[in-house]
C-alpha cells in the first residue's frame, strides 16, 4: 500500500516508484482526515481537485486511487487488513501532527506485523541530512545553502507505467470540490502544475532581476503546487539549472525551513530563537484592519487583499505585510500565521511559521532587529504603483507613485477617495508620516 498525504502526483514519487517495481499488487490510499478539514477552504479545494487529478493518472496506469475517510491511521490499518498487504510505504513528513501520525502508523503496524516504510520526496535534500558540526540542524541559511549546493541528492523517478490493484478492492467516493473563499484561486492537480512550470521556465533567465517585482508578478506561482506535492522539488530543480542559480536558491530556502521545523516542531507557536524578545501589543481593530486590507497603507492593503482573492501573494508583499503587522503595529505574529493559513493555498507549517518568525524576528534571521519602511519598500518594488491600483481600486484614479503616500495628497482630493488614514500607533511616530 502507498499512503499518498501532501505528495499528490505519480512522477518522481518514489514511494508509488517502488512498490510498482517490488509488487504486482498495489493499493494507493488518500485518507481525508476529518482533522485537517475545514482549516482553509482555498486549500481543501486545491487538494481535491489534486486528488481528483492523481486517480484519473493512476486509472489511466490500470488502477486507482482508493479514498476512504475518517482517522488516517485506523483506515490504513483497516484497509491494509482487508486486503492483505504486507507493508506501507509513505512519504516522510515533519510537521508535528505528521510526525505523530507517522508514529501512531508504527505503532500500529508493529502491532500488525506490517512493514512501514518512510520514502524521501517532499524536499530536494532532506531534512537532518546536512548537519553542522556541532548541531543536529542548520539554524543559518547561508551556510545551510553551501552545503545543499552539494550535497548528494536521489535519482528523479519516472512514473510507474502500469499500476494494479488487487480484485476487489473498492475505490471510494471522491467529495466534489467544495467551494473555496478566493475567486482568483489557482487550479490544483499534477498536469496543471506539470503545464505551469514548462510556461514559467522560459521566465528563469530573468528570475533574478523579475522576482521582487510587485506589478510584473513574473514569479513561478509554482508553490501551491510544491505544497500538495503535485510537483516534486527534485523534478523542479532538476528543470531549472540543477543545484545553481536564483531560482534554485528559493527551492532552498523551502528545504531549509523543513530542516528547521524538523529540529523544532514548535515553530508555529514558539520563538525559535533563543532569547527573543516577545513584548507584543494587542490591539483586536488593528489585527482586523490588516486581515481585510484597511490599514490605510496601500502596499499592505493591496498585499492582503491579493491574497484574499487569489489565495497567494508575492512574496514581497508577504514580507512588507508580515513585517508591518510585528514591527509597525508591534501585533503578535502568531495571529499573521493564522490569517495566512487560511487563505493560502501553499500554507503550510514550516515555510508560514518559518518565514513569518524570520520577519517578526524570532527565527532564523541573523539580524532580528531590522525593520522594513512599508513606503520605501513600496516605492522601490512598486515604483509605478500599479501592483497597488490593481489590488486597491479605491486608488485607482492617483497616478504613479502618490499612490503610496494617499495621506499626502491635497486634501479635497483625499476626501473624494473612498480610503481610511493610516492606523494610528500608540507612542509611536513613523518617519513616513513626518
Ligand atoms: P518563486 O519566487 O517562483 O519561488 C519558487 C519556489 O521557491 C516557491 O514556489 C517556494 O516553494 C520556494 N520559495 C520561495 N521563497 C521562499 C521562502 N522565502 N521560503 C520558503 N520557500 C520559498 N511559502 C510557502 O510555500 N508556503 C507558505 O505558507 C509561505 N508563507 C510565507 C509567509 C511569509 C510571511 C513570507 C515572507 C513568505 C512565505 N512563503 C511561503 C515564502 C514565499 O513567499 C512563497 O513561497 C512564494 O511567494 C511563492 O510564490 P512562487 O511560487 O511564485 O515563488
Amino acid at each position: 500500500m502507498v499512503l499518498f498525504t501532501r505528495d499528490l502526483r505519480v512522477h518522481d514519487h518514489p514511494a508509488l516508484a517502488t512498490a510498482c517495481a517490488a509488487f504486482d499488487r498495489v493499493v494507493p490510499l488518500y485518507v481525508l482526515d476529518p482533522a485537517l478539514a475545514d482549516r482553509s477552504p482555498n486549500r481543501t479545494r486545491f487538494l481535491h481537485q489534486s486528488l481528483a487529478e492523481l486517480r484519473e493518472a493512476l486509472r489511466r496506469r490500470g488502477g486507482d486511487l482508493v479514498v476512504r475517510q475518517g482517522d488516517p491511521v485506523a483506515e490504513t490499518i483497516r484497509l491494509a487488513r482487508e486486503v492483505g498487504a504486507e507493508g506501507i510505504g509513505l512519504s516522510a513528513d515533519v510537521s508535528r501532527y505528521a510526525r505523530r501520525r507517522e508514529r501512531r502508523l508504527r505503532a500500529e503496524c508493529d502491532r500488525h506485523r506490517l512493514i512501514l516504510r518512510l520514502f524521501p520526496g517532499l524536499t530536494i535534500v532532506e531534512p537532518g541530512a546536512l548537519r553542522p558540526g556541532g548541531g543536529d540542524h542548520y539554524r543559518v541559511f547561508s551556510p545551510y545553502h553551501r552545503a545543499w549546493a552539494v550535497a548528494d541528492r536521489r535519482e528523479e523517478l519516472a512514473a510507474p507505467r502500469r499500476v494494479t490493484l488487487p480484485d476487489g478492492v473498492r475505490p471510494g467516493r471522491l467529495p466534489a470540490p467544495p467551494k473555496g473563499e478566493s475567486p482568483g484561486a489557482a487550479v490544483g492537480g499534477e498536469s496543471v502544475g506539470q503545464r505551469r512550470l514548462t510556461q514559467w521556465l522560459p521566465t528563469l533567465d530573468r528570475y533574478d532581476d523579475i522576482h521582487d517585482d510587485l506589478a510584473g508578478d513574473e514569479t513561478s506561482r509554482l508553490s501551491p503546487y510544491l505544497r500538495f506535492g503535485c510537483l516534486s522539488p527534485l523534478a523542479v530543480a532538476n528543470r531549472a539549472g540543477g543545484t545553481e542559480g536564483p531560482f534554485v536558491r528559493q527551492l532552498c530556502w523551502r528545504d531549509f525551513y523543513y530542516q528547521v521545523t524538523a529540529a523544532f516542531p514548535d515553530i508555529s507557536i514558539s520563538a525559535y530563537r533563543r532569547g527573543a524578545t516577545e513584548d507584543w501589543r494587542y490591539d483586536a481593530d488593528a489585527l482586523a484592519a490588516w486581515t481585510e486590507g484597511r490599514t490605510g497603507m496601500p502596499i499592505v492593503d493591496a498585499g492582503m487583499r491579493q491574497m484574499r482573492a487569489e489565495g497567494w501573494m508575492h512574496n514581497r508583499a508577504r514580507l512588507i505585510t508580515a513585517g508591518y503587522l510585528t514591527k509597525v503595529l508591534g501585533l503578535d505574529w502568531r495571529p499573521g500565521v493564522a490569517v495566512f493559513f487560511r487563505w493560502l493555498l501553499d500554507g503550510d507549517v514550516a515555510n508560514n511559521s518559518g518565514n513569518w518568525q524570520w520577519v517578526a524576528g524570532t527565527g532564523n534571521d541573523s539580524r532580528p532587529y531590522r525593520s522594513l519602511n512599508p513606503v520605501r519598500q513600496a516605492e522601490r518594488y512598486d515604483p509605478d504603483g500599479g501592483y497597488v491600483r490593481r489590488w486597491v481600486p479605491e486608488l485607482a484614479s492617483v497616478a504613479g507613485r502618490a499612490v503610496h503616500q494617499p495621506w499626502r495628497l491635497p486634501d479635497d482630493v483625499r476626501r473624494k477617495l473612498d480610503y481610511p488614514p493610516p492606523l494610528e500607533v500608540p507612542g509611536a511616530d513613523p518617519v513616513w508620516m513626518r
